[in-house]
């Protein structure tokens, strides 16, 4: 928190500062800088994207967390993006973009509906329950895209916006309404799937790592996206996921706005005549008329004061979970088929979890082969993920913490070898592996906490709180926002705050 009382502006104060470059926040940048706005966009860390960035250690190109990318379809986020801003990014469309590999099976995930019902058919049975359910799945699908990405002023905070989204929205699709309310299970039960368990113990680990919670715990509503997001059209950046980052911090620079980084914000407060004051770590002093802030709400009562901290601290009550991760970059050999997909999910057998983490499942992306940006030829970089059930147990570990850490990064290396052809631990040429400590300093997010705000039917992204706080001029975005988690979720909110900060700016 500043101390010091508030210093005079030395620089003509910014029409918005946004604290954090991740998507949300570069997306929302780029979108207000549009308008002819002064933006400043300060990041604590080195390098932009934060979950969803790369860095370079010992020559390779490692991803610091997000692997999967899509959102590029009709009505999605970052074709809107695209739209509004009129960038282009390199891309690789991935099909079948993933495999997922449970009790030696290996379950392909086709991009074409049909091919993937077929699929989930063969591989689970109950085909005609399964039918119904993923029609279904696959039609609310579609309608939340088309809903999310025309509902730019959700969550409604006046009638004018009510009316606003009256207008907007077709009055047949409030029969999906009720799905908020109904979770994956109960859908599969009335399905007659709630005996298949092999079904649910998949949908189980798919939730996992797209809405943060299983089939007993997430709405069908938002989980339906979740279920479908290999039926769209799934990207692989060359280079790295930190190109799209960079392509929207390229937006922002060309409107002559400006990201500076290691500049991380330790107190945000607004002064007497509404002006707000943000200093950072090196003692720096910056003025906006609005701020955007794109850091997780756990971050937020640690930099706030008075009634926005009162707010936030309150906001950090509601939702009280949050998960981590365990991830590693591992450069080998390039002994694969040609044929492998690049993203693959591991179930766990039935009962097994990976030790000091609780979770069921890893996901392992490949570097393209030929990616020579991000390694030589002939050896590829693979991205391990997994979910942490409780982040902050690893803050509490000084003694055994490194023992912890090999253990988990043996056990993962363990698994990957038994699933997936070509892998063996002789070939790796250098790792690397970050727990929830990592992850914290990576990002500064509170004990390493990561992926959002887990789904349920409690806090379903209905519940979510929108980019307005009660103090007027200060606004959020990001994966605690709604509509939430993962890249497209948090280019949405982004462009949902661009759109609310324009509309203040130009007093409508
Ligand atoms: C391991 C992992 C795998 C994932 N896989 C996928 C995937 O495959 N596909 C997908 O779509 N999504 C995936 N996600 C989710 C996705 O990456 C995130 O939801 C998204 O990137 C979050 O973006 P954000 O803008 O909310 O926040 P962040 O990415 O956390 O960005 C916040 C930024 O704020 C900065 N910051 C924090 N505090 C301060 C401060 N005080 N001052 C200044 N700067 C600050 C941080 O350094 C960071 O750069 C994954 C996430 C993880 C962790």
């Amino acid at each position: 928190m500043s101390t010091t009382p508030s210093s005079s502006p030395t620089e003509e104060p910014f029409d918005l500062v946004v604290i954090g470059a991740g998507i949300g926040g570069l997306a929302a940048g780029a979108m207000v800088a549009r308008y002819k706005k002064r933006v400043l966009v300060l990041e604590a860390n080195y390098l932009p994207g934060g979950c969803c960035s790369s860095y370079p250690r010992k020559g390779y190109i490692f991803e610091s967390g997000a692997t999967t990318l899509m959102g590029f379809d009709e009505h999605q986020p970052l074709q809107l993006l695209q739209k509004a801003l009129g960038f282009s990014i390199v891309k690789k469309e991935l099909d079948p973009s993933m495999v997922v590999w449970m009790d030696g099976k290996k379950i392909l995930k086709p991009k074409d509906f049909e091919a993937w019902l077929s699929i989930a058919q063969q591989t689970f049975g109950d085909a005609e329950k399964q039918e119904k359910f993923w029609r279904l799945a696959w039609k609310i699908s579609e309608v939340v895209w088309r809903i999310a990405g025309s509902n730019l002023r959700f969550p409604p905070s006046s009638i004018k916006d009510l009316l606003y989204l009256g207008i907007q929205n077709n009055p047949a699709d409030i029969r999906y309404l009720k799905y908020a309310f109904q979770s994956v299970e109960t859908v599969l039960k009335k399905h007659g799937l709630g005996q298949n368990k092999a079904l649910m113990r998949f949908l189980d680990e798919q939730l996992m790592i797209t809405a943060q919670n299983t089939s007993s715990e997430t709405p069908f509503l938002f989980a339906a996206p979740a279920l479908c997001y290999t039926n769209y059209s799934n990207y692989y950046l060359p280079g790295g996921m930190i190109s799209l980052p960079k392509a929207l911090y390229r937006e922002l620079r060309w409107r002559g706005s400006q990201l500076r980084l290691r500049k991380k914000v330790t107190s945000i407060r607004q002064q007497k005549d509404g002006l707000w004051e943000i200093q950072d770590n090196k003692g720096n002093y910056y003025y906006a008329h609005h701020v955007l802030s794109n850091i997780p709400v756990w971050n937020l009562p640690g930099i706030t004061e008075g009634k926005l901290k009162r707010w936030a601290e309150k906001e950090v009550k509601r939702y009280p979970r949050f998960r981590g991760a365990f991830t590693m970059g591992i450069a080998v050999e390039d002994t694969f088929e040609a044929d492998l997909p690049l993203h693959h999910q591991i179930i766990l057998p039935e009962g097994e979890t990976i030790s000091h983490c609780r979770a069921k499942s890893i996901f392992v992306s490949f570097s393209d082969r030929g990616d020579t940006i991000r390694c030589p030829l002939g050896q590829r970089v693979l991205s391990v993920s997994t979910h942490v059930e409780f982040p902050e147990d690893w803050f509490n570990v000084p003694e055994s913490y490194d023992a912890q850490k090999q253990q988990v990064s043996e056990e993962i290396q363990d698994i990957i070898a038994r699933h997936i052809p070509g892998f063996s631990k002789d070939k790796i040429v250098y790792q690397i592996a970050a727990t929830p400590l990592s992850w914290q300093h990576w990002t500064s997010r509170h004990l390493g906490s990561v992926g959002g705000i887990p789904q349920d039917i409690k806090n379903s992204l209905f519940t979510l709180s929108g980019a307005l706080s009660p103090v007027p001029g200060f606004y959020r975005c990001g994966d605690t926002v709604y509509p939430g988690q993962g890249v497209p979720g948090v280019a949405l909110g982004g462009i949902i705050a661009a759109e609310r900060i324009r509309r203040k700016m130009e007093g409508e």
